[in-house]
């Protein structure tokens, strides 16, 4: 890769699911010696206030299902490109792992047409954090052989032979952006006979002082909790292996119904704390 010798450096870094101690130590020792840091909406405060260099330059731009008030990507894409070409050494900080339902792609395009030089630094995606908060192994032995990531943000996502497979499947499934379409996503389950062993986890604010988990047979959901709704973030688990969360949960549930990522304020895109 030709570098041009004022051009800075992209480090793009997963901040993990929540808790601030799940962050990597590569991403703490960039975070303290980055110039400017532009993060997501959900990578933690604690973070940002107490892990980048003092005087270094915060620029939140997060993005949220193209929901009003979220920046869009062409505008991160400018941003980093903006300091990096001011020969900066910029992190960009996703929530979780960078690589799961994150931009990534559309951000190296734009560093490779910028000729700017980056490292990609993974962190733990809320599937792995929200799985072990919640006491769930994601595989486990005569339970799952394999799990996947799924989403279902919107109702036409998945057609009726996946939803088939999926109901008949022995894999772990993990459904990240789907808390709003959770009712359907029971029933297209249900109507495609998932066994009677499944049951389902619902994990919200993982690996933050205010997660709470909510776990019944999926068969029950509907009686249960049908029009149910959960705070923001949200991690679906269905399968076996989600009945173990009784036994081997060890954080007890939050009541407080706080928000522990802060919401994305209307026409405060980018905004800078410097
Ligand atoms: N790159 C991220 C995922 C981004 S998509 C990762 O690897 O984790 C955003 C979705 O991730 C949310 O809608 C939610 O489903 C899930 N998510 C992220 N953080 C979470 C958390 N702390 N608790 C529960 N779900 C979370």
């Amino acid at each position: 890769m030709s570098n041009n010798l004022n051009t800075g450096k992209v480090i793009i870094a997963g901040a993990g699911p929540g808790d601030p101690e799940l962050l990597t130590l590569k991403a703490f020792r960039y975070l303290q010696e980055a110039d400017v840091v532009i993060s997501d909406r959900l990578v933690s405060e604690v973070i940002l206030e107490e892990y980048v260099k003092k005087n270094a330059l915060v620029l939140h731009a997060g993005k949220q299902s193209n929901k009003e008030g979220s920046t869009a990507q062409h505008i991160i894409n400018e941003l980093i490109v903006e300091y990096a070409l001011q020969g900066k050494l910029v992190v960009r900080l996703k929530g979780g792992d960078v690589s799961i339902f994150s931009n990534l792609l559309d951000e190296l395009n734009t560093l490779t047409e910028n000729q700017i030089p980056y490292e990609i630094i993974p962190g733990i995606t809320a599937a792995a954090g929200a799985a072990a908060y919640a006491g769930i192994p994601l595989t486990a032995r005569d339970h799952a052989n394999a799990v996947r990531f799924l989403t279902y943000y919107k109702a036409d996502l998945l057609e009726e032979n996946y939803w088939k497979e999926l109901a008949q499947t022995n894999d772990t499934l993990v459904f990240y952006m789907s808390s709003g379409t959770l009712d359907s996503l029971v029933s297209k389950l249900l109507e495609h006979q998932i066994e009677t062993d499944r049951h389902i986890a619902i994990i919200e604010q993982a690996t933050t002082p205010m997660q709470n988990v909510h776990a019944c047979n999926i068969h029950e959901y509907a009686k249960k909790w049908s029009g149910n709704s959960y705070m923001s973030p949200t991690l679906i688990i269905v399968g076996k292996v989600a009945a173990l969360q009784q036994e081997f949960q060890w954080l007890p549930n939050d009541l407080s119904r706080e928000y522990y990522f802060k919401p994305i304020e209307k026409n405060k895109k980018a905004e800078a704390r410097a």
